[in-house]
């Protein structure tokens, strides 16, 4: 997983910006052995509709009362995300990155206003996203706030996370968030499923 982090380098106070539960569960154990106080930032105007959004926070904030750590839900806006998003909608790299730094630029200026050190983000969980990306916005927020990025890559974690939310009965959303990735998903789903029905033996 993460590399061994120095003492004098860990942060005191880390705001972990977490997209939904399943996603939370190993960052979350990774980073509190890392930093003195670990609170969650739900910050995911991406999400759609809002009864989805509702669906995710619900989640994510159940498993984080039942570990004890404290959730700041920052504003959903889903104009904002489609204002950023929107104009490079087709080029889903560049839509992606664009979803990447307003979510992250947004836990920065939270962390920033109340005293955290650094961010980091449990987006590298999902071997659907790009890590490289993630952590070119996650540096990019944190130092345009005056805070430190950690950057951590948790795809090998995604295996346990499938696991680990299963057998707690979490919400297990099948797509990545905005509506684009939920129409993508849907056509994936057809086509496997197509591709299925041709193969059976006749
Ligand atoms: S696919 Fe996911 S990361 Fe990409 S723009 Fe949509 S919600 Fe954001």
């Amino acid at each position: 997983m993460s590399a061994p982090v120095h003492t004098a380098c860990r942060p005191s106070r880390l705001l972990l910006h977490a997209c939904c539960g399943p996603c939370l569960i190993e960052p979350l154990e990774a980073l509190r052995a890392e930093a003195s106080y670990v609170t969650i930032a739900f910050a995911n105007s991406n999400i759609h509709p809002a009864e989805e959004y509702e669906r995710r926070r619900d989640t994510l904030q159940a498993y984080a009362a039942e570990v004890g750590v404290a959730v700041v839900e920052l504003a959903y806006d889903p104009a904002e995300w489609a204002a950023v998003a929107s104009p490079v909608a087709g080029e889903r790299e560049a839509r992606c990155r664009a979803c990447y730094g307003l979510r992250l630029g947004q836990a920065a200026g939270y962390a920033a206003a109340h005293g955290y050190d650094a961010i980091a983000t449990t987006l590298t969980v999902s071997p659907y996203q790009d890590p490289v990306a993630i952590a070119q916005e996650g540096e990019r927020a944190a130092r345009k706030a005056g805070l430190r990025y950690l950057h951590r890559d948790f795809r090998e974690c995604y295996p346990e996370a499938v696991r680990r939310s299963r057998e707690a009965g979490m919400y297990r959303q099948n797509y990545c968030g905005c509506v684009l990735s939920d129409v993508e998903a849907q056509r994936q789903r057809a086509e496997r499923k197509a591709a299925r029905r041709t193969a059976l033996p006749r």
